[in-house]
C-alpha cells in the first residue's frame, strides 16, 4: 500500500488528521531558513509553541503577587502538580492516585527503590536488561553497594541470545524460574532507549509475581510514544522523564507511578520531606508526619512551577489529541520509514527494532555495516538529526506530533546517497 514517492508522501501528509500539529512547535531551521528533518524526539522533543505564554503567566503572576501566588495565581501554585495529575495518567494509562511529576527520572527511581527494593540476605538482587540506559545501570549498582551486597554478583542481566540484538521474555522467564528464590526486584525499561523494542510489561509483571519479586519499569522512552497501560499491567512502580516524547524541555519534571495496590500501604519504608505530608495539615509545620495516599505520597519537596507550566503545554496537546490517534499515525508513519528503507537497495543496512508494530514505538535503529561516526556526521550536514550509538547504529525517531511522511521520505532519499 505504501509507495516510495513525494508525491504519496505529500498526499499522506494532506490526508492526516494531526499534520496540522506541526505548525504548532518550533521546528529548527539552518541557516538557510530550511527546517531540519528532526527524528531525535526521543531524546529531546520540541517545543510547543505555548510553552512561553505557559511559561510567561506564572512569571507574570510570581511578578504581580509574590508569594500570595501560591494561592492567588490563576493556576494557584499550592496545588499546581495536582493540575498535571489527570493528563499524565491517562498517557500512561493509570489512575490518577497512582500518578504524580515530581523530580527528575533517576532520582525517582532511588526514591522508588526505597520503597520497592527492600533486600534480605538471601533474596536482593536485581534483574535489568543487558542494554540498560547507563543511569538506570548506575543506580541499580549504587542501591546494591547501599545495602551492603556486590554490584556484580548482585546485578543478573537479561541478554539477548547470541547472534540477536532483540530479548525474549522466555529468557526473562527463565532466570526468573531458576534465580527468582535471590531476586528481589525486576526494573526493567518498556521501550529499550537502543533497540526501540517494547516489551510486554504485563508479562513481565506476572513473571516477577510469580516469585515474590518487585516489578519496576522504566519508561523514559515509552510516555507519550507507546500506550503502556500501567494500571491494568500490575507493575508496582514506574517512573519516566518529560523531556523526550513528551516535549517539555531540557531536563523537566519526571512522572512517577505507584500502583493502587500499594496506595494505601503507609507502612511501605520511604523517605518522607513537607510534600508527601498530609497536605490538610502541612502548613501547621509542627504536626508529626503523616503520609499521603497515593503516588503524591512520594514527594519531598515543592517543585519548581516554571518546569511544570512547560509541562502543563505539552499536556495540554496530548489531552486535545489522545494517545489513541497518536498511535494510529504513528504506526503509519514508522511503518513507513520502514518500508522505504527496506527498498534501499543494499546489504549494508538492517533495522534491528522489531517489525512488529506492537513491539515498537516510533523509532527504529538502524545498523549500518561498515559505518562510523562520520555517517552521522553527514547526515547532520544534510539537516537530518538522528541519534549515533557506537559502533554502527543509528537511531531515529519519527514523531507523530510534529513529523511528517515528507520528513521520512526525504531523510531515507538523503541516506541513500550517503550510503
Ligand atoms: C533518558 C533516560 C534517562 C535519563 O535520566 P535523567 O535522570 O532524566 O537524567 C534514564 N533512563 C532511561 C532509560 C532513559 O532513557
Amino acid at each position: 500500500m505504501y509507495k516510495p514517492t513525494l508525491d504519496y508522501a505529500q498526499q499522506q501528509d494532506k490526508e492526516d488528521k494531526l499534520a496540522h500539529l506541526r505548525a504548532q512547535f518550533h521546528i529548527p531551521k539552518d541557516a538557510k531558513g530550511n527546517d531540519w528533518l528532526y527524528f531525535t524526539g526521543n531524546s529531546l522533543g520540541l517545543q510547543p509553541k505555548q510553552t512561553q505564554q505557559y511559561i510567561q503567566q506564572e512569571l507574570d503572576d510570581w511578578a504581580k503577587y509574590g508569594v500570595e501566588g501560591h494561592f492567588e495565581a490563576r493556576n494557584p501554585w499550592m496545588p499546581y502538580h495536582e493540575f498535571l495529575t489527570n493528563s499524565m495518567a491517562k498517557i500512561v494509562g493509570a489512575k490518577p492516585i497512582e500518578v504524580v511529576v515530581m523530580n527528575t527520572l533517576t532520582t525517582n527511581l532511588h526514591l522508588l527503590m526505597v520503597s520497592f527494593y527492600q533486600p534480605s540476605k538471601t533474596k536482593y538482587k536485581i534483574v535489568i536488561e543487558s542494554d540498560a540506559f547507563p543511569s538506570d545501570r548506575y543506580a541499580v549498582q549504587s542501591q546494591l553497594k547501599f545495602h551492603g551486597f556486590d554490584t556484580e554478583e548482585g546485578l543478573i542481566e537479561w541478554k539477548p541470545r547470541e547472534g540477536e540484538e532483540l530479548l525474549r521474555i522466555e529468557d526473562l522467564e527463565k532466570i526468573v524460574d531458576e534465580q527468582g528464590d535471590e531476586i528481589a526486584l525486576l526494573l526493567i525499561g518498556g521501550v529499550n532507549y537502543y533497540t526501540g523494542q517494547y516489551l510486554d510489561i504485563k508479562r513481565i509483571a506476572e513473571i516477577g509475581h510469580a516469585k515474590n519479586c518487585m516489578v519496576g519499569i522504566d519508561l523514559a522512552h515509552g510516555a507519550g510514544n507507546i500506550s503502556p497501560e500501567l494500571h491494568d499491567s500490575g507493575v508496582d512502580f514506574a517512573a519516566w522523564c518529560t523531556y523526550k516524547y513528551l516535549n517539555s524541555g531540557p531536563g523537566s519534571l519526571a512522572g512517577l507511578f505507584v500502583h493502587e495496590k500499594h496506595a494505601h500501604n503507609k507502612e511501605l519504608p520511604r523517605f518522607a520531606g513537607w510534600w508527601n505530608h498530609n497536605k490538610e495539615t502541612r502548613f501547621n509545620m509542627r504536626q508529626p508526619f503523616d503520609v499521603m495516599p497515593g503516588a503524591e505520597g512520594w514527594q519531598l519537596s515543592n517543585p519548581p512551577i516554571l518546569s511544570m507550566a512547560a509541562i502543563r503545554a505539552s499536556l495540554d496537546m496530548f489531552e486535545e489529541v489522545g494517545m489513541e490517534a497518536l498511535r494510529a499515525k504513528s504506526e503509519k508513519l514508522t511503518g513507513y520509514f520502514e518500508y522505504l528503507i527496506n527498498q534501499i537497495d543494499t546489504d549494508r543496512i538492517k533495522i534491528i527494532t522489531p517489525s512488529n508494530p506492537k513491539e515498537r514505538g516510533c523509532q527504529l535503529s538502524i545498523q549500518v555495516k561498515n559505518a562510523d561516526k562520520s555517517l552521522h556526521k553527514k547526515l547532520t550536514e544534510n539537516n537530518i538529526i538522528t541519534d549515533w550509538r557506537e559502533p554502527d547504529v543509528i537511531r531515529c525517531a519519527p514523531v507523530p506530533m510534529y513529523n511528517s511522511f515528507e520528513d521520512v521520505y526525504r531523510m531515507v532519499e538523503i541516506l541513500k546517497t550517503l550510503l
